[in-house]
């Protein structure tokens, strides 16, 4: 098992959104995806899009940079429902807040432990708004078999097959057969679902969204690299994870990238550098799978809205690299 870990301060680092990548056949040219963490639109972020500013505007030009753009929807979205009895925090976002989403992402994750906040009503209204706007999802849906099922995006000729899985409680907000709810993590039909894309999906490449891991951990738990590891073993391509609200340690496992924790994106509510700090991630993708990647470091103001942030800790991998390098 090799890890990789990077901590390394670079004082003056040039921002170059692009990658350095190994040379691509010209008849298979990379596709380009941007991630990002948790976004919640209660609460304070709520209040900005209601003053009519996009809490977006500043990472714009990095998420314009891409082919496909995935976040993960850390709250419904909804005019109905009702709070989950006894839950701490619940969120949920008003539906004007969909036409920001829709201007900047290609395909939201909802499998996570806020988007059931309001049941299983506003959560199936959720599913209704989003087919209006034409915004992707994977990773929930009206029964358990389409929360299971995977989105597919082709670009250039690429099918790639994202699927989510929450396997932070409460466990109630999984769906059912009969109920609208997100993918529950279980191992076993984690692997079927990879392998089914492939063959019954025909995607050339698969790409879990996990939301689990301990909060505020930095480092990934020893569930989380079991886990990853059992998804690339069934021919996942690359693992991508949050819900921790800090970023963590990041791996290659039989060449394929293993990035736990992307942090908080868009939230408000958290004093501390450590969750005030995101990673989005750009990833460069062929036919033979991820060819290079790199993180970007954010920075999430006292509204909960993200900025780009120069010189720390951004790291770079490309096809051949052994380790991670300072991006260039
Ligand atoms: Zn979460």
């Amino acid at each position: 098992m090799k890890l990789v870990y990077f901590g390394m301060v670079i004082a003056a680092l040039q921002v170059n959104y692009g990658i350095t990548t190994a040379q691509a056949q010209p008849d298979d040219a990379a596709v380009s995806i941007v991630f990002v963490g948790d976004i919640m639109l209660a609460e304070t972020p709520g209040k900005v899009v209601r003053s009519g500013r996009d809490p977006f505007a500043p990472i714009a030009p990095i998420l314009d940079s891409a082919d496909i753009r995935v976040g993960n929807l850390e709250c419904v979205v909804a005019g109905n429902g009702t709070p989950e009895p006894g839950k701490p925090y619940t969120f949920r976002a008003h539906p004007r807040t969909l036409s920001v989403l829709k201007r900047h992402f290609d395909a939201l994750v909802l499998a996570n432990n806020h988007s059931g906040d309001y049941g299983p009503v506003a959560f199936g209204q959720m599913l209704d708004l989003l087919d209006q706007h034409g915004l992707g999802y994977f990773g929930g849906g009206r029964t358990l078999a389409q929360a299971h099922k995977p989105l597919i995006i082709e670009r250039k000729g690429l099918r790639i097959a994202f699927l989510g899985y929450d396997e932070f409680f409460p466990r109630s907000f999984e769906a059912d057969v009969d109920k609208a709810g997100i993918a529950w993590s279980e191992d076993e039909q984690v692997q079927y679902d990879i392998r089914h894309a492939r063959t019954n999906d025909h995607a050339d490449l698969v790409i879990p969204v996990m939301h689990w891991g301990v909060e505020h951990e930095r480092t990934a738990s020893i569930r989380q690299r079991q886990l990853a590891r059992i998804m690339i073993e069934a021919g996942a391509d690359a693992v991508i994870g949050g819900h921790p609200h800090v970023t963590q340690d990041v791996e290659q496992y039989q060449g394929k990238p293993i990035i736990y924790s992307l942090g908080n994106f868009l939230f408000d509510g958290f004093s501390s550098d450590d969750n005030n700090t995101g990673w989005i991630l750009k990833m460069e993708l062929n036919h033979a799978g991820v060819i290079g990647w790199r993180v970007i470091s954010t920075h999430i103001d006292h509204q909960g809205v993200p900025h780009p942030q120069v010189g720390i800790d951004d790291a770079c991998w490309s096809e051949g690299q052994h380790k991670l390098v300072a991006c260039k």
